[in-house]
């Protein structure tokens, strides 16, 4: 029998205590210490220890408890049913064992499965009395809950009454939709208020309100999975009905007996989960035939029938190892934080940016802490906050350079401005920055200029402003490029062609690529479409016009002013003009005059995009779109018109088919536009 060394029951009861007030944080005050990972991770060393050491283990231990006590603010609720947990699945042969688990316990190796997406929220049971809603309440500690009935009356989707006469109960997940939690903690950003961590928080903090019209104020949604107390033969069946009740249910699910069918769902719906209008975590199997749920009954706090196969942690703890300053196009100066290598999400971050100085100063970011990682679907990953309980004493708050890290020059801050500038025109930082965005993909779209290229043609002294790179190519009988190592003929020729090719140059790409702060593809679009063609956005430059922008939709006083200031800069204009050309001249490029809209074919038609398209990139069928009146839009809803579905469409051709949104393909799209392949 292995022994229980001391380190190891010092081990075991700090944990628990730990777990403890974790768990008291997240449930009673909806304000978590530790992200779910780090959570997870110490449940997890507790379980191995009582694995180990059974003896250990009393009532009071977190492995014996759902959820936590209740806090005294609300009136107490009994639950008839016990509310449980669900056991986690963290991989494929945890998914194995349950499969057969499942398997053994009914004697039989068909069993029929439904998979659901589990919700990140919290948990509710409401009541219903001959079809009236009488009580809603909380899980709590599983057998007693809070009464949050008026809370939930407010929530816009629980239906208030149900055509059945059964007294029913039904469970289901509260929660609160991404775009309305950015908007909550917005405000709350605004009114000085301590931010919600995520939305299952702020879904939490909402509906455990003593003041109902708080809720009412917070836009929360039920999605329901559960009905007791009506006959019903499977999930399947419950789901069905509580639809037909008037709940809301998740639209993704899948009915399957198969483990890889299983795994392919879980795959599928990993994908989508950043697009999803809410947090998901996971999926839930459940054994679909409700009388072998029943016969297969409960471990301590979990259903067997049952189990959460959780996605890939999307927050993680790491240690800043130390933070350095970027030189932006603009002068800019930005921190990042550059991290001991972390998963998350299942996938390696090891820089994160800070955004700001005032950022670092608010969070209070130092070299040497640990801290929690966060990644949102394909968002850049970004810092919570840091764990102050593992600062050493000897750490110090982060110094701020007061000189530009590249050309030394002194750093400004504007009054009222967030970012700290260099404003050294000549800076090289910001020239190569500057380069770099001028042959980007949404400026020039110069092929094989990329950042490497731009560095070592700006480190050779070749290519120091835009206008330099159109005249490569008549220099290289000096130059001899092919000469030159990790160069050769055909690389050397490759790229003169795609700078050539980029001469054509539509207007918008044409302002975008000069780098105007505030002017980046959607603004540069505005203004192209307003001037029409270059030369009418030169005489508003020349004849100092260019505030009459301010009557486009988009374009506010402050972008006015960077535009303006960014032409009396001698050179931004000279730049311009040899680029561009000028009344008497031609320019080094052909900037291209705005394409009319084709009135008619699209016009006034709101259509969207899904998978992957396979005879125009994503952009170029957009401008199509575009150039046809049409609106593109990232989202379908009632009002699209259409969906062109390419390859591997996902939620987008789901929520047309829903919707009865008419869908098209590509090529369709293409004849309708009177294009051929
Ligand atoms: P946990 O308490 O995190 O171990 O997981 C159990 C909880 O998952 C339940 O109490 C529900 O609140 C929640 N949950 C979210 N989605 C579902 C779902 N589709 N089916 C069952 N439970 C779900
Ligand atoms: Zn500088």
């Amino acid at each position: 029998m292995a022994i229980l060394s001391e380190e190891k029951k010092r081990r075991y009861h700090q944990l628990k205590e730990l777990l403890q007030n974790y768990s008291r944080q997240y449930y009673i005050f909806d304000d978590p210490l530790v992200s779910d990972a780090e959570y997870d991770s110490l449940y997890n060393e507790l379980l191995a220890i009582e694995q180990e050491f059974p003896y250990l283990k009393d009532n009071n231990s977190p492995s014996q408890q759902v959820g936590a006590k209740i806090s005294k603010k609300f009136k107490k609720v009994h639950h008839e049913d016990r509310m449980l947990s669900l056991e986690n699945a963290y991989n494929e042969n945890d998914i194995s064992d349950f499969f057969n688990r499942v398997h053994k316990l009914c004697n039989k190796s068909d069993v029929d499965f439904i998979l659901e997406p589990k919700l990140d929220g919290l948990s509710c049971s409401i009541i219903y009395e001959k079809g009236i809603l009488i009580m809603a309440s909380t899980r709590g500690d599983g057998s007693i809950g809070e009464d949050v009935t008026s809370n939930v009356l407010t929530i816009q989707n629980v239906p208030k009454k149900i055509p059945i006469l059964e007294s029913v109960e039904i469970r289901g997940e509260v929660i609160m939709l991404k775009k309305d939690f950015e908007e909550l903690n917005r405000q709350r950003e605004a009114n000085n208020e301590k931010l919600f961590a995520n939305p299952r928080n702020a879904a939490a903090g909402s509906l455990r309100q003593l003041d109902p019209s708080i809720t009412a104020s917070r836009n929360l949604a039920f999605f329901s999975y559960y009905v007791s107390g009506y006959d019903l033969k499977t999930q399947q069946d419950v789901l069905n009905h509580l639809k037909q009740w008037g709940f809301t249910v998740s639209e993704h699910l899948l009915l399957c007996h198969d483990q890889t069918e299983a795994l392919q769902f879980y795959k599928k719906i990993e994908k989508q989960r950043a697009d999803l209008d809410y947090d998901i975590d996971g999926i839930v199997y459940k054994t679909n035939d409700l009388s072998l749920q029943k016969m297969m009954g409960t471990a301590t706090k979990y259903p067997r029938h049952s189990i959460a196969y959780k996605f890939p942690a999307q927050q993680a703890e790491t240690t800043v190892l130390n933070i350095t300053v970027q030189v932006g196009r603009t002068g800019n100066i930005t921190p990042v934080a550059n991290l001991k290598p972390v998963t998350v999400g299942g996938v390696v971050v090891s820089r994160a940016t800070l955004h700001n100085k005032d950022e670092i100063e608010k969070k209070d970011i130092r070299v040497g802490d640990r801290v929690v990682l966060q990644r949102a679907g394909d968002v850049i990953p970004q810092i919570l906050h840091v764990i102050s309980d593992a600062r050493s004493s000897d750490s110090k708050p982060f110094e701020f350079p007061t000189r530009c890290p590249c050309c030394a020059a002194p750093l400004i801050r504007e009054k009222g401005e967030v970012a700290v500038k260099c404003i050294n025109l000549n800076c090289s930082a910001q020239l190569i920055e500057r380069l770099i965005h001028f042959v980007s993909k949404d400026a020039f779209n110069i092929d094989g200029l990329g950042e490497q290229n731009i560095k070592f043609f700006f480190d050779q002294g070749l290519i120091k402003s835009p206008v330099d790179i159109f005249y490569l190519e008549n220099r290289n009988s000096e130059l001899q490029l092919e000469q030159v190592e990790g160069w050769g003929k055909q690389s050397v020729a490759n790229l003169f062609s795609s700078i050539n090719r980029s001469k054509n140059v539509t207007l918008d790409r044409f302002i975008c690529a000069l780098g105007i702060p505030q002017f980046g593809k959607t603004a540069s679009k505005l203004v192209a479409k307003y001037f029409k063609n270059y030369k009418s956005f030169l005489q508003s430059i020349e004849t100092k016009n260019l505030s009459e922008l301010i009557s486009v939709n988009g374009i506010g006083l402050s972008m006015i002013d960077d535009i303006k200031l960014f032409f009396t800069v001698p050179n931004n204009l000279d730049i311009l003009k040899t680029l561009g050309g000028d009344i008497s001249n031609r320019g080094l490029v052909n900037v291209q005059d705005v394409q009319m809209t084709r009135e008619g074919i699209l016009t006034g038609l709101s259509i969207v995009f899904t998978g992957t398209l396979q005879h125009l990139s994503r952009d170029e069928a957009k401008q199509l779109g575009e150039n046809n009146g049409a609106k593109i839009s990232s989202s379908v809803s009632s009002k699209t018109a259409f969906v062109v579905v390419g390859k591997n469409a996902g939620s987008k051709l789901e929520k047309a088919n829903e919707l009865g949104v008419k869908t098209i393909s590509e090529e369709e799209f293409l004849k309708m536009m009177k294009k051929t392949i």
